[in-house]
Parts: structure tokens; C-alpha cells; sequence
């Protein structure tokens, strides 16, 4: 198995075909409970569907064998994956180590959740040397997105590892910009990795989902003991629909970065445009560190309109096929305004997001459109 492509992993990794029926796709076990063949006589090991699922068994299974790790589980959302995380990593008394431009909704969770349970933090640029400079003897995490959401800032994942393993503390990597196509965190030495799978590995705007690889099989199940006793599991019918568009993953993902290519390059000789956050352009002060550790640079492209907020708020209201909208990572192309909508959260913290920025999730249609629809909406 583990010789397999990623493409064969991602169609065939935890999803046989069905016992009874030889479904090649694995059903939807839409079912809280399990019969059981006398007291404690488990047919299958299945006992109750917050503890396990075949659905989610199969998604979770898939997820392991795509971040190539030692275990995989499957949540709610991406915050619930996250908070099992922290609350199995981390204790009252614990020091954690954020990036300055995090998930808005990975913030508000440092900042307004853990924060109570007393779990310190900091903010600081993800970049080794300051990491290094803010580690205390009580850090137990570093955690790191790249690219980051929305400013697509990179981190340079395996310099990372080294400064988190120096200072005795686990190196947690979000993957959800990059997927697990594009970027393995784990290989480069990350212990955990963390998803929204609600974006690209969901990949139709249709599935709210998140999940945790990590490498150590002892922390696996510390997390897998976590998601039981806290209950924030993936449901049968959303770990079917993650299942089913991680088996396009791949392919989504090669006509996301072809697209988000042509995209950057409408936006960046664009005079209304004043700069393109992109890693793919040779410019971009991650630029090498992206061309290291990823396979292509991804669908999200983050830019700064020249004319300030005002431009930039109107030029998202005026794109026809890039709908107006949060999230990411589906099929369909959306623009939104950092400032006011996903990262409203962060506003007066050291995570403000410059008010000029735009973001676009480039989707899967034609190029053309996507360039044509953009240059249109610029004037
Ligand atoms: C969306 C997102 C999350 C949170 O995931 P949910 O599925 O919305 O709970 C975490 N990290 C990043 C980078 C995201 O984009």
C-alpha cells in the first residue's frame, strides 16, 4: 500500500469494497449502534458511532494514508480538530506558539477559548529565528499554516521542526491551503498536521470537516481517546462526502494552481493592482522556501488594490462567476475582503489584516472566464 501513488491512495486507501454487497464505494453507515453477538462480543469492533464508524474509519484511514502518517481522525470542523488537539497537547500552565497572520477562527480560539483554560500564547512571525527567541520552557506547540490565510505568507516547515524539537515542543503545521498534494508536512519532519477538510479536500463548498494526522502512533491515540471522550466526530454522511471528493484531489488541485497562474498574471501587470501575494512569483519573499516543500503553489491568490479599502470592498462586489463569499478551496471560484469578512476577528490585534487586501479561492472553471470576469470587475 504505503508504495502507492497519490492518486491510487486517495481512490483506494481505506475504502475496499463493501464486505456484504461488494459496493466499490463505501457506504454511508448512517447508524448511531451495532449489534453485538453476546456481552462484549464485538462483530466487527464497531460498539457505538461516536467511538467509530466505518464511514469515518474509511475517510480517516484515507487522510492517514494521503499525509503519509501514523494515524488519522476525522472531526465536525476544523475548529473541533483543532481544540482535540490542544486540549490532548496542551495543559493549564502551557505556553503556545502562533503565527502573527493565523486563521482568524485559530485566533479567536487561542485567544478567547484556550486563553481561559489557561493556556498562554504568543503571536510571532513564523520565521525560525524569532520562533526560536520567543520559546519558553513551558512551550509545548509551534504552530504553523503555510501558506498562511490570508497573506500567503510560507514557513519553512523543516527549519521549523528543528527550532520546536530544540526547545522540546511538538511542531503542529495547518496543511489546509496546500493540501496533502501539494505539501506533506510530516515528511518534513512536522508531528502533527492539521485540516479543514471543508475546503480543498471536501473540495464542492458542500461539507463542513476537519482532521488531524499525526506521525507518533502513542499521540494518535491519545487524540483518537480525545475524540471519543469530547465527542466532536465527523458524521457518516459528511465523512462520505470528504471521502468522495478526496478521490479527485489531485486533479482539482493541478487545474487550481494552472488556473491561480493565469490569474497572477492578469493581477500583476493590472495598474488598479498594487501587489500580488502569491508564492508563486519569483518576488515573493517565501518564493524558494514554496519551491522547496511544495509540489505546484496552490489556488489562493491574495493581492492589494492600489486605491486603498474603498476599492477594495466595491471591486468584490462587482465580479459576476467569483462569488462573493467565505471559505474556500471548492470547485467554484469566490473573492472575499479579508478585513471585513473571515479575519473581522482579528481586527486591533496584531492579526489586522491590511484593509486594501482582497482574496480570491480560484476555482476550477475555465481560465478564460475566471481572467476575463476579473479584468471586467477591475474596470
Ligand atoms: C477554514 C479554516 C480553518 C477552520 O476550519 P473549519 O472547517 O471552518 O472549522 C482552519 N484553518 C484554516 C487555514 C482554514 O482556512
Amino acid at each position: 500500500m504505503s508504495a502507492d501513488g497519490f492518486e491510487t491512495l486517495a481512490i483506494h486507501a481505506g475504502q475496499e469494497p463493501d464486505p456484504t454487497t461488494g459496493a466499490v464505494v463505501v457506504p454511508i453507515y448512517q447508524v448511531s449502534t451495532y449489534a453485538q453477538d453476546g456481552v462484549g462480543g464485538l462483530r466487527s469492533g464497531y460498539e457505538y458511532s461516536r467511538s467509530a464508524n466505518p464511514t469515518r474509519s474509511a475517510l480517516e484511514e484515507c487522510l492517514r494514508a494521503l499525509e503519509g502518517g501514523a494515524r488519522g481522525l476525522a472531526f465536525a470542523s476544523g475548529m473541533a480538530a483543532e481544540d482535540t488537539l490542544m486540549r490532548t497537547i496542551a495543559r493549564p500552565g502551557s505556553h503556545v506558539l502562533i503565527p502573527d497572520d493565523a486563521y482568524g477562527g485559530t485566533f479567536r480560539l487561542f485567544a478567547r477559548v484556550l486563553a481561559e483554560w489557561g493556556v498562554a500564547w504568543d503571536a510571532v512571525p513564523a520565521d525560525p529565528e524569532a520562533v526560536r527567541a520567543a520559546m519558553r520552557s513551558e512551550t509545548v506547540a509551534v504552530w504553523v499554516e503555510t501558506p498562511t490565510n490570508p497573506l500567503l505568507n510560507i514557513a519553512d516547515i523543516a527549519a521549523l521542526a528543528g527550532v520546536a524539537h530544540d526547545g522540546g515542543a511538538l511542531l503542529v503545521v495547518d496543511n489546509t491551503f496546500a493540501s496533502p498534494y501539494l505539501q506533506q508536512p510530516l515528511a518534513l519532519g512536522a508531528d502533527a498536521v492539521v485540516h479543514s477538510t471543508t475546503k480543498y479536500i471536501g473540495g464542492h463548498s458542500d461539507v463542513v470537516g476537519g482532521a488531524l494526522v499525526v506521525a507518533d502512533p502513542e499521540l494518535g491515540d491519545r487524540l483518537a481517546y480525545h475524540q471519543n471522550a469530547m465527542g466532536g466526530v465527523a458524521g457518516p454522511f459528511d465523512a462520505w462526502l470528504t471521502l468522495r471528493g478526496a478521490k479527485t484531489l489531485a486533479v482539482r488541485m493541478d487545474r487550481h494552481c494552472a488556473n491561480a497562474e493565469q490569474v497572477v498574471r492578469l493581477l500583476a501587470e493590472h495598474p488598479k493592482v498594487g501587489s500580488v501575494l502569491y508564492p508563486g512569483l519569483p518576488g515573493h519573499p517565501g518564493h524558494d522556501v514554496a519551491a522547496k516543500q511544495m509540489r505546484a503553489f496552490g489556488g489562493m491568490v491574495s493581492f492589494r488594490m492600489r486605491d486603498g479599502e474603498q476599492a477594495a470592498v466595491e471591486l468584490c462586489a462587482r465580479t459576476r462567476l467569483f462569488t462573493l463569499g467565505e471559505s474556500l478551496g471548492g470547485v467554484e471560484s469566490l473573492i472575499e475582503h479579508p478585513g471585513r469578512m473571515t479575519h473581522a476577528s482579528a481586527a486591533g490585534s496584531p492579526l489586522e489584516v491590511p484593509g486594501d487586501l482582497v482574496r480570491l479561492s480560484v476555482g476550477i472553471e475555465s481560465a478564460d472566464d475566471l481572467v476575463a470576469d476579473l479584468r471586467q470587475a477591475l474596470g
